[in-house]
């Protein structure tokens, strides 16, 4: 059972802010896994 870090915020769950916050990824919706069931390729 494999569990891969999510792309967007490497695990971590969040975004850390330039301004000094932190925000929950929108992908993981904190939790800093990839989503299996609802893998959206997005190109950015
Ligand atoms: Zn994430």
């Amino acid at each position: 059972m494999q569990q891969q870090h999510c792309p967007y915020c490497v695990g971590r769950g969040y975004f850390q802010l330039i301004t000094g916050g932190s925000e929950t990824c929108p992908s993981c919706e904190g939790t800093g896994s990839e989503k299996e069931e609802a893998r959206e390729e997005m190109a950015t």
